[in-house]
């Protein structure tokens, strides 16, 4: 466990961050290393109750991996069965099917699971606390490197001396940049709305991604909730400034507006099946 040597308390690892990849790396190696191997994880939002509204595919690889280090089986997921892709726009006549995957990496091992990132945090986060690992309700302030330690400062004032320091602050990662560790990277210059809807029928495992002009608009298949019904995750792709109009408006016409966009990609996808001569087939 982390100790403490004056004010300043000393840690194997330190991890900024307690998302999907700060918790998993944490129980990973308490699992791995020796029991006196201490592993600290420090993010501002451990305090709070996970309020993530976004869900996540997780691919056949890191389904192994959440198994591996006992969390998985602690999570509620939906399998996806099917995938359809397509790539065009909306109007064209033809919109044919870019790619389906309906199979499984094994026998009976579906590609992907979806969940919803809120749940799969918490179980992490349980998980964590099981294997004794340090949770600090605190950002990484500030860090300096020593020769064989990195000082590092949190937001409530204490100080650490860590053996490593990981950045898992996610995609604008401060640490990172704090670090001199350069990325090269660009605008796409398009905003996503992230929502889960209700549903009347099934879905059957069914996750649909349509590659439109103004950005990618996916549906993914939810696990049922028993108040509910059936629920899919939708992420619309936008131009950044028609998404900040669409997140502006009224809840009513924001709804409506995805309505519409999901009535006429029902109708072309019900086009679409009619004319598809076989599943699975890559057109
Ligand atoms: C719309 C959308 C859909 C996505 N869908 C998928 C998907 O289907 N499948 C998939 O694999 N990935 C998906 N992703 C990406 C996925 O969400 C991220 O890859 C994943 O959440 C990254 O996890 P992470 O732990 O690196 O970072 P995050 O989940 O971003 O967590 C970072 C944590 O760091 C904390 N933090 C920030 N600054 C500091 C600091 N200075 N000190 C300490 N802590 C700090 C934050 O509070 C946060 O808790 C999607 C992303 C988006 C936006």
């Amino acid at each position: 466990m982390a100790s403490s040597a004056g004010s300043v308390q000393r840690t194997d690892v330190l991890i900024g961050g307690a998302g999907f990849a700060g918790l998993a790396l944490a129980i990973a190696l308490r699992q791995g290393l020796a029991s006196s191997f201490s592993v600290t994880v420090a993010d501002p939002a451990l305090g709070r109750t996970p309020k993530d509204a976004r869900a996540s595919a997780i691919v056949a690889a890191a389904r192994r991996l959440f198994e591996t280090i006992g969390v998985w089986q602690n999570v509620e997921a939906q399998p996806i069965l099917d995938m359809v892709v397509t790539d065009s726009r909306l109007s064209d006549v033809v919109r044919p099917v870019f790619l389906t995957f309906d199979g499984d990496v094994e026998p009976g091992e579906p590609f992907a699971h979806m969940i919803e990132n809120s749940p799969l945090v918490a179980a992490l986060m349980q998980k964590a606390k099981d294997e004794g690992v340090a949770l600090r309700e605190a950002a990484v302030a500030d860090f300096e490197r020593a020769r064989d330690h990195v000082d590092v400062t949190l937001s409530d004032g204490d100080t650490l001396a860590a053996r490593l320091l990981v950045a898992a602050d996610g995609a604008h990662s401060a640490i990172r940049e704090r670090a001199g560790i350069p990325t090269n990277g660009f605008s796409y210059g398009q905003s996503a709305i992230v929502t889960t809807v209700a549903h009347e029928r099934d879905h059957h495992g069914r996750a649909e991604e349509h590659f439109l002009p103004a950005g990618p608009f996916a549906i993914l298949p939810l696990k049922r909730d028993t108040a509910v019904g059936h629920r899919s995750s939708i992420v619309w792709t936008e131009r950044a400034e028609e998404a900040a109009r669409i997140v502006g408006v009224s809840y009513d016409a924001a709804r409506q507006r995805l309505h519409r966009a999901r009535t006429e990609l029902a109708a072309k996808m019900q086009e679409l099946e009619a004319a598809k001569p076989r599943r699975g087939a890559v057109l």
